[in-house]
């Protein structure tokens, strides 16, 4: 990942939803010229191959997409594949994508791995047809982001709340840190005149998934921040579920950055989707334009939300955790462009 395009974007929340409207009217404006000059990119041609409902179309016929589409953005669980085994038509759909000239990204909430180890996940479902620099975890995004502000040569450190995955991204971009794995059986003394002492050279409090979290890593990262105004607060995503066992849904990263941000009143920088800090790379890095990523994911308040953010088109499958009835709801009020029952939909009839 280039550090311009983060060095570009030092966020604060605000910042942010100042960036998703620039970004919406200059996308909605670039659409509409190219409908009005039919220049290469035909929105309307998209439109006549879908089955059009009320509220969201059933994309039948993929080629349009396949035409006007450079880049496709997958999220991983759900849509790539399901807990341990492959959604069928992925590796095929990759290598089509691949031999058609189109770029692929694999996007993912989850900052527990690396992006070493989703490779080794991805080759150990067969898919070897996927390079590390495809990944695009939320643990290699909170590493990428304190990169691009030159936080190594400050000689400060990461008080990390986390798993293994954000451990190893800030080892590979050579990033000093505590916490995480280290102090996952920490009990804090709270014996009269007991304290938490932190280390002074704390400059970045990172959250994301943490299996572990206690109150030792909470009153940590309360101290480190609340009595250093520069410490930064970076959460890797703020998903209030995720999915560790197909049973139920689990309390998510939502949950510890909610922790972190109660004892504080502080608000994080987001590095993983949501936020455009990612995509904004992709975007510099092959000089398109958002309408031609399209991000194709199984949650619509994070995947969809993501794309339409960023004005890329969307794609839900609903081989994940959305129904069709929740797209379709009356409460839902984010709409992907198409809806497709699972990856092996965007395969191209026509090769
Ligand atoms: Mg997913």
């Amino acid at each position: 990942m280039s550090r311009f395009a983060f060095q570009t974007h030092r966020l604060s929340y605000s910042s942010v939803s100042h960036l998703f409207l620039k970004k919406k009217t200059c996308v909605s404006l670039c659409k509409r010229r190219c409908c009005h000059n039919n220049s290469g990119f035909a929105l309307r041609g998209i439109h006549m191959d879908v089955t059009t409902s009320s509220k969201v179309r059933k994309l039948s016929q993929p080629q349009h997409l396949l035409d006007t589409v450079q880049i496709f953005i997958f999220d991983c669980d759900g849509v790539i594949w399901k807990g341990d085994s492959l959604i069928a038509g992925a590796k095929e759909l990759i290598t089509q994508l691949k031999d058609l000239g189109k770029r692929v990204y694999f996007i993912t909430n989850n900052s527990t791995k690396s992006r070493a180890s989703y490779l080794k996940k991805f080759r150990s479902l067969g898919l070897d047809n996927v390079d590390a620099e495809e990944i695009l975890s939320s643990s290699y995004a909170a590493a990428a982001y304190l990169t691009s502000i030159h936080f190594q040569s400050k000689g400060k450190k990461v008080y990390v709340i986390g798993e293994k995955g954000i451990e190893e991204e800030l080892e590979k971009h050579h990033i000093a840190y505590l916490g995480g794995e280290s102090d996952k059986d920490k009990v804090p003394d709270m014996r009269p005149g007991g304290k938490v002492v932190q280390d002074s050279q704390v400059g970045a409090v990172v959250v994301g998934f943490d299996r572990y979290i206690n109150y030792y890593k909470i009153q940590y990262a309360q101290l480190c921040l609340s009595q250093n105004s520069e410490c930064l607060f970076i959460a890797t995503n703020l998903d209030s579920v995720t999915h560790l066992t197909d049973a139920q849904e689990w309390a998510g990263n939502g949950a510890m950055v909610g922790a972190i941000r109660g004892c504080t009143q502080k608000e994080p920088i987001v590095v993983g989707k949501p936020s455009p800090l990612l995509i904004n790379d992709v975007i510099q890095k092959h000089q398109l334009e958002p309408y031609q990523i399209c991000m194709v994911g199984d949650r619509l308040d994070t995947d969809v939300l993501f794309g339409k953010n960023n004005g890329l088109q969307t794609v839900l499958s609903l081989s994940g955790v959305t129904t069709i009835e929740k797209v379709l709801s009356d409460k839902n009020k984010i709409l992907p462009d198409y809806y497709i029952q699972s990856i092996a939909d965007l395969l191209s009839k026509n090769i």
